[in-house]
Protein backbone atom coordinates (compact mmCIF):
# COMPACT_ATOMS: atom_id res chain seq x y z
CA UNK A 1 0.00 0.00 0.00
CA UNK A 2 1.89 3.48 -1.16
CA UNK A 3 1.90 6.87 0.57
CA UNK A 4 -1.21 8.67 0.19
CA UNK A 5 -3.55 5.60 0.80
CA UNK A 6 -4.81 4.72 4.04
CA UNK A 7 -6.63 2.48 5.70
CA UNK A 8 -9.48 1.86 7.78
CA UNK A 9 -9.03 0.71 11.37
CA UNK A 10 -11.10 -1.89 12.72
CA UNK A 11 -11.61 -3.21 16.43
CA UNK A 12 -12.52 -6.66 16.73
CA UNK A 13 -13.20 -7.92 20.45
CA UNK A 14 -12.93 -11.42 21.18
CA UNK A 15 -10.23 -11.83 18.80
CA UNK A 16 -8.62 -14.66 19.76
CA UNK A 17 -11.56 -16.95 20.10
CA UNK A 18 -12.74 -19.13 16.92
CA UNK A 19 -15.38 -16.65 15.17
CA UNK A 20 -13.30 -13.34 16.20
CA UNK A 21 -9.87 -14.97 14.92
CA UNK A 22 -11.08 -15.59 11.35
CA UNK A 23 -13.02 -12.37 11.38
CA UNK A 24 -9.37 -10.67 11.86
CA UNK A 25 -7.84 -12.83 9.07
CA UNK A 26 -10.75 -11.34 6.44
CA UNK A 27 -10.49 -8.06 7.78
CA UNK A 28 -7.23 -7.64 6.79
CA UNK A 29 -7.58 -9.24 3.45
CA UNK A 30 -9.71 -6.62 3.23
CA UNK A 31 -6.75 -3.97 3.69
CA UNK A 32 -8.30 -3.00 7.29
CA UNK A 33 -5.91 -1.65 9.89
CA UNK A 34 -6.99 -4.52 12.41
CA UNK A 35 -6.66 -4.16 16.49
CA UNK A 36 -7.92 -7.59 18.66
CA UNK A 37 -8.50 -7.07 21.54
CA UNK A 38 -9.23 -10.22 23.97
CA UNK A 39 -8.74 -11.11 27.99
CA UNK A 40 -8.44 -14.93 26.93
CA UNK A 41 -10.68 -16.46 28.88
CA UNK A 42 -11.72 -18.96 26.22
CA UNK A 43 -9.98 -17.33 23.46
CA UNK A 44 -6.39 -18.93 22.05
CA UNK A 45 -3.23 -16.70 20.73
CA UNK A 46 -2.60 -19.63 18.59
CA UNK A 47 -5.63 -18.82 16.43
CA UNK A 48 -4.29 -15.32 15.59
CA UNK A 49 -0.51 -17.29 14.45
CA UNK A 50 -1.45 -15.80 10.65
CA UNK A 51 -2.80 -12.63 11.82
CA UNK A 52 0.27 -12.14 13.73
CA UNK A 53 2.62 -12.19 11.48
CA UNK A 54 0.80 -9.40 9.24
CA UNK A 55 2.38 -5.44 10.57
CA UNK A 56 -1.21 -4.54 10.05
CA UNK A 57 -2.56 -6.57 12.99
CA UNK A 58 -2.48 -5.64 16.59
CA UNK A 59 -2.97 -7.35 19.76
CA UNK A 60 -4.26 -5.95 22.85
CA UNK A 61 -4.67 -7.59 26.08
CA UNK A 62 -8.13 -6.62 27.55
CA UNK A 63 -11.45 -7.07 28.55
CA UNK A 64 -14.53 -5.41 27.20
CA UNK A 65 -16.34 -4.97 31.15
CA UNK A 66 -13.41 -2.33 31.30
CA UNK A 67 -13.89 0.71 29.26
CA UNK A 68 -12.07 0.91 25.69
CA UNK A 69 -10.03 3.17 24.67
CA UNK A 70 -9.57 2.25 20.71
CA UNK A 71 -9.42 4.37 17.72
CA UNK A 72 -11.39 2.89 15.17
CA UNK A 73 -13.82 3.27 12.40
CA UNK A 74 -15.89 -0.32 13.31
CA UNK A 75 -16.28 -1.96 15.99
CA UNK A 76 -17.35 -5.93 15.95
CA UNK A 77 -18.18 -7.34 19.29
CA UNK A 78 -17.56 -10.84 19.38
CA UNK A 79 -16.24 -10.68 23.20
CA UNK A 80 -18.60 -13.44 24.93
CA UNK A 81 -17.36 -16.84 26.42
CA UNK A 82 -20.17 -18.65 23.77
CA UNK A 83 -19.99 -22.44 23.78
CA UNK A 84 -22.25 -23.96 26.94
CA UNK A 85 -19.22 -25.72 28.59
CA UNK A 86 -17.49 -21.72 28.49
CA UNK A 87 -20.25 -19.66 29.33
CA UNK A 88 -21.59 -22.17 32.11
CA UNK A 89 -18.15 -21.82 33.48
CA UNK A 90 -18.39 -18.77 35.00
CA UNK A 91 -21.94 -17.32 34.77
CA UNK A 92 -21.51 -14.22 36.27
CA UNK A 93 -18.34 -13.25 33.64
CA UNK A 94 -20.62 -14.66 30.76
CA UNK A 95 -23.86 -12.17 31.78
CA UNK A 96 -21.15 -9.44 32.96
CA UNK A 97 -19.31 -9.48 29.66
CA UNK A 98 -22.33 -9.19 27.56
CA UNK A 99 -23.69 -6.40 29.14
CA UNK A 100 -20.72 -4.16 30.37
CA UNK A 101 -19.11 -4.96 27.18
CA UNK A 102 -21.83 -3.76 25.33
CA UNK A 103 -22.23 -0.61 27.69
CA UNK A 104 -18.38 -0.15 26.81
CA UNK A 105 -19.13 -0.42 23.07
CA UNK A 106 -21.77 2.19 23.38
CA UNK A 107 -19.80 4.82 25.47
CA UNK A 108 -17.22 4.88 22.98
CA UNK A 109 -19.80 4.77 20.19
CA UNK A 110 -20.97 7.73 21.67
CA UNK A 111 -17.72 10.10 21.90
CA UNK A 112 -15.97 8.48 18.65
CA UNK A 113 -19.29 7.80 16.20
CA UNK A 114 -17.96 4.52 15.35
CA UNK A 115 -20.02 1.70 13.94
CA UNK A 116 -20.55 -1.32 16.24
CA UNK A 117 -21.39 -4.60 15.09
CA UNK A 118 -22.62 -6.85 17.78
CA UNK A 119 -22.70 -10.38 17.91
CA UNK A 120 -25.90 -11.36 19.62
CA UNK A 121 -27.08 -15.12 19.43
CA UNK A 122 -30.30 -17.41 18.47
CA UNK A 123 -29.98 -18.45 22.03
CA UNK A 124 -32.04 -15.13 22.51
CA UNK A 125 -34.87 -17.35 21.11
CA UNK A 126 -34.88 -19.64 23.74
CA UNK A 127 -36.21 -22.93 23.41
CA UNK A 128 -38.46 -21.52 20.25
CA UNK A 129 -42.22 -22.47 19.75
CA UNK A 130 -42.09 -20.94 16.16
CA UNK A 131 -39.41 -22.68 13.68
CA UNK A 132 -37.51 -21.51 11.31
CA UNK A 133 -37.37 -18.28 13.87
CA UNK A 134 -37.62 -14.89 12.23
CA UNK A 135 -35.79 -11.63 13.80
CA UNK A 136 -39.77 -10.37 14.90
CA UNK A 137 -40.00 -13.78 17.17
CA UNK A 138 -39.60 -12.82 21.45
CA UNK A 139 -37.82 -16.01 22.13
CA UNK A 140 -39.12 -18.41 25.07
CA UNK A 141 -35.83 -18.18 27.72
CA UNK A 142 -35.85 -19.46 31.23
CA UNK A 143 -34.52 -16.02 32.68
CA UNK A 144 -33.21 -18.06 36.02
CA UNK A 145 -32.06 -21.74 34.50
CA UNK A 146 -28.20 -22.46 33.60
CA UNK A 147 -28.10 -21.09 29.71
CA UNK A 148 -29.67 -17.86 31.39
CA UNK A 149 -26.16 -16.15 31.91
CA UNK A 150 -25.59 -16.06 27.93
CA UNK A 151 -29.34 -16.09 26.79
CA UNK A 152 -30.21 -13.19 29.22
CA UNK A 153 -27.12 -11.41 28.64
CA UNK A 154 -27.36 -11.00 25.05
CA UNK A 155 -30.74 -10.52 25.34
CA UNK A 156 -29.59 -7.27 28.02
CA UNK A 157 -26.88 -5.91 25.68
CA UNK A 158 -29.45 -6.11 22.43
CA UNK A 159 -31.70 -4.29 24.94
CA UNK A 160 -28.69 -1.75 25.69
CA UNK A 161 -27.72 -1.08 22.14
CA UNK A 162 -31.01 -0.72 20.81
CA UNK A 163 -31.60 1.79 23.27
CA UNK A 164 -28.41 3.66 22.40
CA UNK A 165 -29.64 3.54 18.55
CA UNK A 166 -32.84 5.24 19.55
CA UNK A 167 -31.66 7.73 22.15
CA UNK A 168 -28.42 8.82 20.53
CA UNK A 169 -28.62 7.71 17.20
CA UNK A 170 -25.52 5.32 18.09
CA UNK A 171 -24.57 3.19 14.59
CA UNK A 172 -25.42 -0.39 16.46
CA UNK A 173 -26.06 -3.21 14.31
CA UNK A 174 -27.36 -6.74 15.75
CA UNK A 175 -26.52 -9.88 14.11
CA UNK A 176 -27.61 -13.29 15.65
CA UNK A 177 -25.52 -15.55 15.07
CA UNK A 178 -26.85 -19.33 14.95
CA UNK A 179 -24.71 -22.42 15.11
CA UNK A 180 -20.91 -22.04 13.54
CA UNK A 181 -18.65 -24.50 13.17
CA UNK A 182 -14.90 -25.04 11.61
CA UNK A 183 -11.37 -25.02 11.55
CA UNK A 184 -9.93 -23.86 14.85
CA UNK A 185 -13.12 -24.23 17.30
CA UNK A 186 -11.74 -25.45 20.57
CA UNK A 187 -11.14 -29.23 20.97
CA UNK A 188 -12.70 -29.04 24.31
CA UNK A 189 -15.76 -26.20 24.21
CA UNK A 190 -17.84 -29.14 24.64
CA UNK A 191 -19.97 -28.01 21.36
CA UNK A 192 -21.68 -31.06 19.35
CA UNK A 193 -19.23 -30.65 16.05
CA UNK A 194 -16.00 -30.09 17.94
CA UNK A 195 -17.27 -33.07 20.57
CA UNK A 196 -18.22 -35.64 17.45
CA UNK A 197 -14.78 -34.83 15.64
CA UNK A 198 -12.70 -35.40 18.14
CA UNK A 199 -14.60 -38.40 19.22
CA UNK A 200 -14.94 -39.81 15.92
CA UNK A 201 -10.74 -38.99 15.37
CA UNK A 202 -10.12 -40.89 18.39
CA UNK A 203 -12.18 -43.71 17.92
CA UNK A 204 -14.00 -43.07 20.86
CA UNK A 205 -18.09 -43.05 21.44
CA UNK A 206 -20.04 -40.06 19.99
CA UNK A 207 -21.98 -38.74 22.75
CA UNK A 208 -25.57 -38.17 22.17
CA UNK A 209 -27.13 -36.08 24.70
CA UNK A 210 -30.92 -37.15 25.27
CA UNK A 211 -32.91 -38.56 22.09
CA UNK A 212 -30.45 -37.07 19.99
CA UNK A 213 -34.04 -36.10 17.76
CA UNK A 214 -33.45 -32.23 18.50
CA UNK A 215 -32.01 -30.05 15.51
CA UNK A 216 -29.87 -27.35 14.89
CA UNK A 217 -28.61 -25.91 11.47
CA UNK A 218 -24.42 -25.31 10.99
CA UNK A 219 -23.18 -22.14 9.31
CA UNK A 220 -19.67 -22.67 8.08
CA UNK A 221 -17.64 -20.01 9.64
CA UNK A 222 -16.48 -18.31 5.73
CA UNK A 223 -20.13 -18.30 5.57
CA UNK A 224 -20.89 -16.08 8.86
CA UNK A 225 -18.12 -13.96 8.54
CA UNK A 226 -19.10 -13.19 5.04
CA UNK A 227 -22.74 -12.03 6.26
CA UNK A 228 -20.31 -10.48 9.99
CA UNK A 229 -18.61 -8.41 6.76
CA UNK A 230 -21.63 -7.71 4.64
CA UNK A 231 -23.88 -6.29 7.60
CA UNK A 232 -20.74 -4.24 8.51
CA UNK A 233 -20.31 -3.06 5.00
CA UNK A 234 -24.40 -2.13 4.21
CA UNK A 235 -25.47 1.84 3.89
CA UNK A 236 -28.40 1.13 5.62
CA UNK A 237 -29.46 -1.40 8.38
CA UNK A 238 -32.59 -2.72 9.82
CA UNK A 239 -32.09 -5.78 12.10
CA UNK A 240 -31.31 -7.33 14.05
CA UNK A 241 -29.93 -9.79 11.39
CA UNK A 242 -29.97 -13.32 11.52
CA UNK A 243 -27.03 -14.87 9.95
CA UNK A 244 -26.86 -18.81 9.86
CA UNK A 245 -27.91 -21.73 8.15
CA UNK A 246 -31.46 -22.67 7.35
CA UNK A 247 -30.47 -26.43 6.48
CA UNK A 248 -31.74 -28.33 9.78
CA UNK A 249 -30.18 -31.76 10.63
CA UNK A 250 -30.94 -33.64 13.97
CA UNK A 251 -28.10 -34.31 16.25
CA UNK A 252 -28.10 -37.76 15.48
CA UNK A 253 -27.76 -36.97 11.63
CA UNK A 254 -24.94 -35.37 12.53
CA UNK A 255 -23.38 -37.94 14.16
CA UNK A 256 -24.18 -40.18 10.95
CA UNK A 257 -22.55 -37.90 8.72
CA UNK A 258 -19.40 -37.32 10.90
CA UNK A 259 -19.07 -41.11 11.27
CA UNK A 260 -19.01 -40.86 7.67
CA UNK A 261 -16.40 -38.80 6.66
CA UNK A 262 -14.48 -39.30 9.44
CA UNK A 263 -14.40 -43.32 8.54
CA UNK A 264 -14.71 -43.85 12.31
CA UNK A 265 -15.20 -46.69 13.91
CA UNK A 266 -16.76 -45.31 17.00
CA UNK A 267 -20.41 -45.95 18.39
CA UNK A 268 -22.64 -43.99 19.76
CA UNK A 269 -23.42 -43.44 23.81
CA UNK A 270 -25.82 -41.71 24.94
CA UNK A 271 -26.04 -39.30 27.52
CA UNK A 272 -28.57 -37.06 29.61
CA UNK A 273 -29.93 -34.08 28.48
CA UNK A 274 -28.40 -30.79 29.37
CA UNK A 275 -31.36 -28.38 31.29
CA UNK A 276 -32.85 -26.25 29.07
CA UNK A 277 -31.63 -27.60 25.64
CA UNK A 278 -33.36 -26.31 22.80
CA UNK A 279 -35.78 -28.66 20.89
CA UNK A 280 -34.73 -27.15 17.61
CA UNK A 281 -33.16 -24.45 16.07
CA UNK A 282 -33.13 -23.17 12.47
CA UNK A 283 -33.39 -19.53 11.24
CA UNK A 284 -35.17 -17.29 8.67
CA UNK A 285 -32.90 -16.07 6.62
CA UNK A 286 -34.80 -13.68 4.82
CA UNK A 287 -33.93 -10.33 6.28
CA UNK A 288 -30.40 -10.66 5.64
CA UNK A 289 -30.82 -12.10 1.98
CA UNK A 290 -32.81 -9.10 1.64
CA UNK A 291 -30.72 -6.42 3.18
CA UNK A 292 -27.36 -7.50 1.94
CA UNK A 293 -27.69 -10.49 -0.60
CA UNK A 294 -26.30 -12.88 2.31
CA UNK A 295 -26.68 -16.68 2.35
CA UNK A 296 -24.65 -19.35 3.04
CA UNK A 297 -22.64 -21.40 0.08
CA UNK A 298 -21.08 -24.51 1.67
CA UNK A 299 -22.80 -27.36 2.47
CA UNK A 300 -22.77 -29.36 5.66
CA UNK A 301 -20.85 -32.38 4.15
CA UNK A 302 -18.51 -30.06 2.37
CA UNK A 303 -17.48 -27.54 5.76
CA UNK A 304 -17.11 -30.97 7.98
CA UNK A 305 -15.08 -32.34 5.56
CA UNK A 306 -12.27 -29.16 6.13
CA UNK A 307 -13.14 -29.08 9.62
CA UNK A 308 -11.95 -32.78 10.47
CA UNK A 309 -9.06 -31.91 8.02
CA UNK A 310 -7.94 -29.16 10.33
CA UNK A 311 -8.91 -31.50 13.66
CA UNK A 312 -6.40 -34.16 12.32
CA UNK A 313 -3.66 -32.25 11.71
CA UNK A 314 -4.41 -30.15 15.56
CA UNK A 315 -4.57 -33.50 16.79
CA UNK A 316 -1.46 -34.54 14.95
CA UNK A 317 0.30 -31.53 16.55
CA UNK A 318 -1.09 -32.75 20.21
CA UNK A 319 2.00 -32.01 22.60
CA UNK A 320 2.15 -28.93 21.20
CA UNK A 321 -2.17 -27.72 20.99
CA UNK A 322 -3.13 -29.20 23.87
CA UNK A 323 -5.16 -31.68 21.84
CA UNK A 324 -7.23 -34.66 23.31
N1 LIG B 1 -24.94 -32.22 21.93
C1 LIG B 1 -24.80 -33.60 21.88
N2 LIG B 1 -23.58 -34.12 22.17
C2 LIG B 1 -22.51 -33.37 22.48
C3 LIG B 1 -22.66 -31.96 22.52
C4 LIG B 1 -23.90 -31.41 22.24
O1 LIG B 1 -25.76 -34.33 21.59
O2 LIG B 1 -21.43 -33.94 22.71
C5 LIG B 1 -26.26 -31.62 21.57
C6 LIG B 1 -26.78 -30.57 22.55
O3 LIG B 1 -27.52 -31.19 23.60
C7 LIG B 1 -27.61 -29.71 21.65
C8 LIG B 1 -26.91 -29.77 20.30
O4 LIG B 1 -26.10 -30.94 20.35
O5 LIG B 1 -28.91 -30.24 21.50
C9 LIG B 1 -26.04 -28.56 20.01
O6 LIG B 1 -25.22 -28.34 21.12
P1 LIG B 1 -24.09 -27.24 21.14
O7 LIG B 1 -23.53 -27.22 22.52
O8 LIG B 1 -23.14 -27.45 20.02
O9 LIG B 1 -24.81 -25.86 20.83
P2 LIG B 1 -26.17 -25.18 21.38
O10 LIG B 1 -26.85 -26.09 22.33
O11 LIG B 1 -25.72 -23.92 22.00
O12 LIG B 1 -26.97 -24.99 20.14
Amino acid sequence: MGLGTFRRTALVTGAAGFVGSHLVDRLLDEGYEVVGLDNLMTGDLANLSEASRDPHFHFQSGDVRDPLHVYAEIVFNLACPASPVHYQRDPYATFTTSVLGAKNLVDMARGSRCRIIHASTSEVYGDPAVSPQPESYWGNVNPIGERACYDEGKRGAETLLSDAVRIWGVDGRIVRVFNTYGPRMAFADGRVVSNFVTQALSQSPLSIYGSGTQSRSFCYISDLVDGIVRIGHAEAFRGPVNLGNPEEFTVRELAGLVLELTRSRSTIEAHPLPSDDPKVRRPDISRARALVGWEPKIPLREGLRQTIEDFRQRMADAPRSGAP
